[in-house]
């Protein structure tokens, strides 16, 4: 038996933190919060010139973890940024599929097999964002880890292992 693909992130352990220098890197977020507790996933939205945009998100572990994590970082001072961190319901499509790829390494998975774990978009545009994220992932026609059929499947690693 298999273990069950990670689920849609759990609400209330989601934060979005704004204000972060624009050289911030990923691994620096990810760091800087382990402070708080167990960070299981983090992302610095990219801008345009390859910098970040000067925010991110950040899932805790927990969302007492969360909380933790909000207040002692909110008004926090990187870089002569001061950060804003407040507890996000949910981060764009684009980002869940990202973040359920990332937490599911390793294994490939249809697009309705994705979709089926990311929130509602708010809007059409939003969920378009989603599906060009996936192009950008490695694809194939393989077995999808999850529903098992046979169709394209997309991953993040160009190595991963199809369901027997
Ligand atoms: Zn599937």
């Amino acid at each position: 038996m298999d273990v069950a693909p990670k689920r849609e992130s759990r609400s209330g352990s989601t934060l979005f933190v704004d204000g972060l220098p624009p050289s911030f890197t990923n691994l620096q977020l990810k760091e800087l919060f382990a402070v708080a507790g167990i960070v299981l996933w983090s992302r610095v939205v990219a801008g345009a010139t390859g910098q970040g945009s000067g925010f991110g998100y950040v899932e805790m572990n927990t969302p007492d973890e969360a909380q933790k994590a909000a207040k002692t970082f909110d008004g926090y001072k990187a870089g002569g940024c001061s950060l804003a961190v407040m507890i996000s319901n949910r981060a764009p499509q684009a980002l869940q599929a990202e973040r359920f790829l990332e937490l599911n390494l390793g294994k490939a998975f249809c697009e309705l097999c994705i979709r089926s774990h990311l929130e509602t978009a708010a809007s059409p545009t939003e969920l378009l964002d989603g599906f060009s994220y996936l192009y950008e992932c490695h694809r194939c026609q393989a077995i999808c880890f999850e529903c098992h059929k046979l169709t394209q499947v997309f991953a993040i690693t160009p190595k991963f292992s199809a369901q027997d």
